[in-house]
């Protein structure tokens, strides 16, 4: 698998990849007319009135993985304590919207995969005398 650089979307940026190559295994094809699992993630601005909604450029789109470690202060409990960490996947998207594609339901767990270990990885550095 490439490498990944997080977020892997953001501002103008909204889908992922930006070739209609699998982004993960770097193989096999992506987008219309061929099979892809996606990852669609957004708001929509929802217009009471037409009772519909959809993208605007009155938002901006976010995805992240957070680990939110409890508050030994406050009488918290839990591993990792103390720590916060977050792994931006999608960030800034201008218009609120994002989607990521991949060739296989496979390469959808690899990157899930790969961005888990980068919040445990986030998480271990912000371990405190462990
Ligand atoms: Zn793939």
């Amino acid at each position: 698998m490439k490498t990944l650089y997080f977020p892997v979307t953001q501002k103008k940026q909204s889908e992922w990849p930006e070739q209609p190559i699998c982004p993960i295994c770097g193989q096999n094809p992506v987008f219309d007319p061929h099979s892809m699992a996606v990852i669609n993630a957004g708001a929509l601005l929802v217009d009471s009135r037409s009772n519909s909604g959809g993208p605007s450029n009155r938002l901006e789109g976010f995805l992240d993985l957070t680990w939110h470690g409890a508050h030994t202060n406050e009488g918290g409990k839990g591993v990792a304590p103390d720590t916060y960490a977050t792994v931006s996947v999608a960030k800034d998207i201008l218009g609120g919207q994002t989607s990521l594609h991949f060739c296989s339901i496979k390469c959808l767990r690899s990157f899930l995969n790969a961005a888990v270990d980068e919040l445990e990885a986030k998480v271990k550095q912000g371990l405190h005398g462990v």
